[in-house]
């Protein structure tokens, strides 16, 4: 699955992957990417080939996702660490460092963000060719981990806000983000995204609003609008099943 508007540029390919395609087996069926769900290493490392293939990228930068507001950034005029490039041939040696966003201006590096019911945040630069890869959850929403990175993508590289393009991957919609204890949990500055009369969140609104806030374009923001949950047979959901696999959302630059 692509985004319309990502799909145009020239110099880049992404792409939301579903769970089907793969050769991991229940709970884990198929197209699990995560290690650490407790599914077959080796066929993690499978459907990880896979996804690069698919994507005719050589290398990708997989993260350790801990729901925090790390941005890695990976610049072409620094020095990089080359073991944190995941390749075929060379997975298990690889490390993946601790961050919830990746940004980079490297060619040839998909930038993967791991999904089951959290969002995966695209954005992209086409004129500056940088791009980045967002973990966002509802732990994620409430630190706008989203708009960390978009900082990052200014101060860094010096990307104009106007020109990103974005695009969140399915994920838990405002049908099921339910939070019952949201009172302890979410701040109530984000209550406005809370539905009138029962404690379920619009996350994507508030996703949307965080990169307005940064400057996006109002228009340059696009939703695939489909709930991780609801469509459980399509994508892996946490919610849904507690023992279930990640699917995979990737964007790299040509
Ligand atoms: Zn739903």
């Amino acid at each position: 699955m692509t985004f319309s508007h990502l799909s145009t540029c020239s110099h880049l390919v992404h792409g939301v992957f579903p769970r089907k395609g793969g050769v991991s087996r229940p709970p884990f069926d198929s197209l699990n990417v995560g290690f650490s769900t407790g599914d077959d290493p080796a066929a993690v490392i499978e459907n990880r080939h896979r996804i690069l293939s698919w994507l005719q990228m050589p290398r990708a930068v997989f993260l350790n996702q801990v729901h925090g507001k790390e941005v890695l950034v990976l610049a072409g005029d620094e020095k990089i660490d080359a073991d944190l490039f995941w390749e075929p041939g060379h997975p298990a040696t690889r490390k993946a460092l601790t961050a919830d966003a990746v940004v980079t201006d490297l060619t040839q590096l998909a930038l993967v963000i791991q999904v089951a019911d959290c969002q995966a945040v695209m954005l992209a630069d086409p004129e500056k060719k940088v791009i980045a890869n967002v973990h966002s959850g509802w732990r994620g929403s409430v630190k706008n981990i989203i708009g960390q990175c978009v900082d990052v993508m200014i101060e860094r590289f010096g990307c104009d806000p106007k020109q990103i393009l974005a695009g969140i991957s399915p994920s838990l919609g405002p049908c099921c983000a339910q939070f019952i204890h949201y009172q302890k949990e979410i701040p109530e500055r984000l209550w406005q995204y809370k539905s009138q009369d029962r404690p379920y969140f619009d996350f994507w609104a508030l996703s949307f609003d965080q990169l307005t806030a940064r400057g996006v374009t109002p228009s340059h923001i696009l939703n695939m609008n489909q709930c991780t949950r609801c469509r459980a047979d399509t994508f892996f959901s946490y919610r849904k099943t507690r023992q279930t696999g990640r699917f995979a959302c990737a964007i790299g630059l040509i």
